[in-house]
């Protein structure tokens, strides 16, 4: 049976005054009693009321883990174990998806339909795709030239690793961070965003539900300068793996120098997307539309800066402009919905400046640059934006907006697009629209990011390693790449003589 939003809202789990923190298997308020409301941005409801992870809160975390990994009950399972726990979790989540994926709408603003196509069965998928790690994370025997000596690698876990998450794709951000940590071998403190904490904690209902021993995985929600700041400079916290703001992701490393932990950092973007004349204009249009429109903008990827070839300029931003008029908007949970509204009132504030800012700077929105009607749409909307008459040095072609706002930038050369591309302090993300092999090779090998989509954008998969370049940040997530992040490396000597 389908789930409805009055499940949702009197259910069990959203009814406790408070909803509750994951520390060492249990569900315990906050040391301090505090807590905190999270709303649904469509309307400003409040949903729930959050127990406010602290300091101490984040010591009893960081000590269950710590436990759970010396003594206890992760390491002591064989890696088969390990890896039918991340499976069973993987199918509990999908068994859980209708409910998962409106409670992540609900909360979040996201549309329904992508939250139930995308964001619940992708998080499903990558501890699937994690499990199966888990029993192949193989040493090597190195041919040393010493002579007698075998000498062999081990690749083991790192210990206790902190997770600090946004709120842009609450359950997803959480799965790319625990799947790959546990497969590993570590146990984990979690922090979801304060903005969403919802999925991650039923999410923590589910992992208990699935029998992972107690304090493998802890979840605190809370502050980032209160709850995330003490995880991030927790002097018994080997690692910590974030994802958010490039300014905070500085604060992060400097925070980590304590105990010199490991960090790996997956931080804004300011991607360009570049349309070459033979490109299939459909599919680009489209594309186009994918890369800056899809979660309402509020993509780490989002292709922010629309490189368009001057020859079809105009084409493009016209038929761009219309379809970005046409999007249905609306509440997350209205399955018609095609662009929900922005996660707070703030980011609607961060969106707004940015438009007014484009205005003054001799921008001018072609569509959108307004909220929505009031009455009609309470919540924290703005309308799909595409900027024309805009130049490379402007704050908007610069600077992440993390809202449905694009700058269309006219180009006439591949050289000339791929400097000015590559002209950022960031290096996330960048696509290519062309039916021209070698010219979409070209270009991809000149620009500087992390991950290129050619034909194609904001496309991801459990295998394929996601992470930026520059201030984009560091290290890399999925695929076997993320697998270092997680692991050391022990060397053996021994001596047969
Ligand atoms: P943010 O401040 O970087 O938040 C990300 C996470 O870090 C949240 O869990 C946050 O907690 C926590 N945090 C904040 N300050 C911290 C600190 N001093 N120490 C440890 N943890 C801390 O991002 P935001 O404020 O949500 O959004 C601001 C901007 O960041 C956006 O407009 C966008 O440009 C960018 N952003 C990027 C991504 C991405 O995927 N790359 C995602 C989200 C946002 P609280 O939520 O509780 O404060
Ligand atoms: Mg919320």
């Amino acid at each position: 049976m389908a789930v409805g939003v009055s499940d949702i809202l009197q259910s069990a789990f959203l009814t406790q005054h408070p909803v509750k923190m994951l520390i060492k298997g249990q569900w315990v308020e906050s040391a301090s009693g505090k807590t905190f409301e999270t709303f649904d941005p469509s309307s400003g409801r409040v949903l729930a009321t959050v127990a406010e992870g602290g300091q101490e809160d984040i010591d009893r975390a960081v000590r269950a883990a710590r436990k759970a990994f010396e003594s206890g009950g992760w390491s002591r399972l064989t890696p088969s174990q390990r890896g039918r726990l991340l499976w069973k979790l993987a199918d509990l989540i999908e068994q859980n998806a209708d409910e998962l994926a409106l409670l992540e709408s609900l909360d979040n603003g996201k549309p329904i339909r992508y939250a139930r196509s995308i964001d619940i069965p992708q998080a499903a998928d990558h501890f699937r795709y994690f499990a199966g790690w888990v029993t192949k994370l193989e040493g090597n025997t190195i041919p040393v030239s010493v002579p007698n000596m075998f000498t062999y690698t081990l690749r083991e876990p790192l210990g206790v690793v902190g997770q600090i998450i946004p709120w842009n794709f609450p359950l997803q951000m959480a799965a790319w961070k625990l799947a790959p940590a546990l497969a590993c071998g570590n146990t984990v403190v979690l922090k979801p965003a304060e903005q969403t904490p919802l999925t991650a904690l039923r999410l923590g209902e589910l992992i208990c539900e699935a029998g992972f021993p107690r304090g493998v995985v802890n979840i605190v929600p809370g502050f980032g300068d209160t709850a995330g700041a003490t995880l991030a400079a927790h002097p018994d916290v080997d690692k910590i793996a974030f994802t958010g703001s490039t300014e905070v992701g500085k604060k992060i490393l400097q925070a980590s120098v304590g105990n010199l932990k490991k960090v790996t950092l997956e931080l804004g973007g300011k991607s360009p997307n570049i349309i070459f004349p033979d490109a299939d204009m459909k599919l680009a249009i489209r594309g186009a539309m994918n890369a800056i429109f899809f979660n309402q903008g509020q993509v780490c990827t989002a292709g922010s800066r629309l490189f368009v070839h001057t020859s079809i300029y105009d084409q493009v931003i016209s038929e761009l402009s219309k379809a970005a008029s046409n999007m249905k908007i609306g509440a997350g949970a209205d399955p018609a919905t095609e662009l929900g509204p922005l996660i707070s009132p703030e980011q609607l504030e961060r969106v707004k400046h940015y438009i007014e800012l484009g205005r003054s700077e001799g921008a001018v929105p072609v569509t959108g640059g307004q909220r929505p009607e009031r009455e009609q749409l309470p919540g924290y909307f703005i309308q799909p934006t595409v900027f024309d008459k805009v130049h490379d040095q402007m704050t908007i072609a610069r600077e992440e907006i993390f809202g449905p706002v694009v700058v269309a930038l006219p180009f006439d050369t591949i050289e000339e697009v791929t400097t000015r591309a590559n002209r950022s302090m960031y290096g996330l993300a960048a696509g290519v629209w062309t039916t021209d092999v070698k010219k979409a090779h070209e270009v991809s090998a000149a620009l500087k990011a992390g991950v290129v989509w050619i034909n194609t954008y904001n496309v991801f998969d459990a295998a394929a390693p996601m992470g930026g370049y520059k201030q984009s940040g560091y290290g890399r997530e999925m695929g076997h790449a993320v697998l270092d992040a997680y692991t050391q490396l022990k060397t053996v000597w021994v001596n047969l003589w």
